[in-house]
Formats: structure tokens, sequence, C-alpha cells
């Protein structure tokens, strides 16, 4: 498993937008992960609005069993290739959580909407 960067999920949270001002810059609360439970806070540049990010997929993956199925079938928006890691989680709102994930065959790291909870 890879250790992540706060910088690494500051930027690549850059590629979602905030649920209230639909803005694109996040930094992350580094209290929440000096606590070392891998429950990170991410905070909206422009309006302060708060969020949480999940870091610790290892233990995510044993909780939800079903996810790892689902990586299988996401398809890579860059070579089409099905099949992704997760590497982290963001709830951006109640409705909207997206899955930051990495391609297992070309590298590409991309966010996708993660649809378990956009069915509820
Ligand atoms: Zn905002
Ligand atoms: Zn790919």
């Amino acid at each position: 498993m890879v250790q992540l960067s706060i910088k690494d999920v500051e930027a690549r949270l850059g590629e979602v937008k905030c649920a209230i001002c639909k803005g694109n810059r996040f930094g992350i609360d580094s209290r929440t992960v000096a606590k070392g439970d891998g429950d990170w806070k991410a905070i909206c540049l422009d309006c302060h609005y708060i969020f949480p990010v999940y870091t610790d997929m290892e233990f995510y993956l044993q909780t939800q069993p079903d996810i790892p199925y689902i990586l299988k079938g996401i398809a890579c928006q860059s070579c089409r290739h099905r099949g992704v890691s997760l590497d982290f989680r963001a709830v951006i709102s109640v409705r909207e959580s997206v899955y930051f994930v990495t391609c297992g065959e070309c590298q590409v790291k991309f966010p996708e909407q993660s649809f378990l909870e956009s069915f509820e």
C-alpha cells in the first residue's frame, strides 16, 4: 500500500468540485493527518466547507467486500483497461462520494464517482 502524502491528496482533490461553491482548491487539515487513523479532513479554500477524506483503504476494503469487484469493473479514462486500485476516497456531500483510483495498466490516476452511494 502506497503512503499518501498531503500534497498528493490535495492535488488530486483538485479534480473534483466543492459541493457548496463548486471551487476546486482544497487543503488538508494536518491535525487530522497527525492522528494517524487515516480519517482526514479536507477544507475548501474558497468557502471553508469541510468534508471527510478516508485514506485507510486496506480497512475499507476489508469491511466492504463488494468494493474489489466494483474496482475490477471500472474502466480507465485513458486506456480503457478495466481494473483499478483504490488510493483514497472523499465524501464530498451526502449524495456525492468519489473514489480516487489508479489504473492497473497505464498507472493513470483519476477520480471515479462512487455509484454505491449514488443509488441510495
Ligand atoms: Zn467551497
Ligand atoms: Zn489506463
